[in-house]
């Protein structure tokens, strides 16, 4: 009541407040995952091996072929803002790999049973350790928390197990393991799409075939085609744009004038990560709604490379959405130039079909 002195204020547990902020960076198994494919892909892998149980809240493992993590790097691996990836702040703004926060390995291991093999070229034989709460943890009450000898081929395997065990709300919240499948699959597909030369398969824990599989040396054309079917594989043009203005260059494959779908495709990707953005989505619908029938949307497969320095990097990790300078102008550019490509289109097979 009004007559109650106010409460004091204390601070929470070291602990809670890791947990609060792991749970921001991952609020479903897909981010988990994210991050887990972005790292594998930082480490210069050619192939990595996704699987996955309950929808990736019993098990998600990656495995990858990279450069492999330095036996003594082990201990401080999953502690908060530990990356080999960036020094000082300034290099938020030239930063060319995915990570960047030395973030994701730490949250992962506050809400989740974390383990890491990993194996490096000069290594004589892999390691294997256990994370909790940020730090090496033993694998059993009682041993030793040291990372193990074990045999193991040149790469890093991440296994996740019951991600959200500590927090019952955020574990309650999920619906259906099939749905965050369905995400993840999503996810890696967009991967799969954009990393050429990379090979990539996805599969659920005891099922014998892979839901995704993408051989290392397959084309872009080929990599859409296994993902996103025949139909829209065989009615892509080629899409380059770019800009020095405005400081950004394009590339990609969209769908030409005689295919349309429901809902559009857009598969993203500013300076390698994939994201989303409300913007460019909106404009590109526009721009095709002159070229297709009614209630008809794209397929869309858009990379841009935009100067670092012009990007807000997604500071905040749970920012899905990215800004950059010149938004407008950027995508007028890369409109303009979807509309010449399926003008041309139209006009030669008027052509065509004339002579
Ligand atoms: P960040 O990617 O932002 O640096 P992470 O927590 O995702 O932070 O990873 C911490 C560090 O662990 C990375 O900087 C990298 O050195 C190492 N690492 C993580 N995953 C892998 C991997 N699959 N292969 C090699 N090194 C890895
Ligand atoms: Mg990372």
């Amino acid at each position: 009541g009004p007559a109650e002195p106010p409460r004091r204020i204390k601070a929470l547990d070291q602990d809670v407040v890791n947990k609060i902020a792991a749970g921001e960076i991952i609020v479903a198994p897909v981010h988990a995952l994210k991050e887990l494919i972005e790292n594998a892909v930082d480490a210069g892998s050619t192939s990595l091996e996704i699987l996955v149980k309950d929808g990736g809240l019993k098990l998600l493992q990656i495995t990858d072929n990279g450069h492999g993590i330095n036996r003594e790097d082990l201990p401080i691996l999953c502690e908060r803002f530990t990356t080999s990836k960036l020094k000082a702040f300034e290099d938020l703004t030239s930063i060319g790999t995915y990570g960047f926060r030395g973030e994701a390995l730490a949250s992962i291991s506050h809400i989740a049973h974390l383990t890491v093999t990993t194996k490096t070229k000069e290594s004589s034989c892999a390691w294997r350790a256990h994370y909790a709460s940020g730090k090496l943890s033993p694998a059993k009450p009682g041993q030793s928390a040291d990372p193990k000898p074990c045999a193991g081929r040149q790469g890093t395997q991440i296994t996740v197990e019951d991600l959200f065990y500590n927090v019952p709300t955020r574990r309650r919240a999920f619906r259906s393991a099939s749905e965050e499948y369905a995400k993840i699959l999503d996810l890696v597909g967009r991967y799969a799409v954009h990393s050429a030369g990379v090979a990539f398969s996805c599969k659920k824990q005891g099922e014998s075939s892979a839901s995704v599989s993408v051989p290392s040396n397959s084309s872009t054309v080929d990599r859409i085609r296994i993902i996103h079917g025949g139909a829209v594989a065989n009615e892509l043009i080629r899409f380059e744009a770019a800009n020095e203005r405005w400081g950004f260059n394009s590339e990609g494959w969209i769908s030409n004038a005689n295919y349309n779908v429901k809902r559009t495709v857009l598969l993203l990707f500013i300076n390698h990560r994939s994201v989303e953005s409300s913007s460019i989505r909106k404009a590109i619908e526009h721009t095709y709604a002159t070229f297709l029938p009614k209630g008809g949307h794209p397929f869309v497969y858009l990379s841009l490379e935009i100067d670092p320095a012009r990007v807000d990097v997604n500071v905040h990790p749970t920012k899905r959405e990215v800004n950059f300078l010149n938004e407008d102008e950027i995508i007028e550019v890369i409109c303009d130039e979807i509309r010449a490509s399926l003008g041309k289109v139209d006009t030669s097979r008027t052509f065509m079909t004339q002579s």
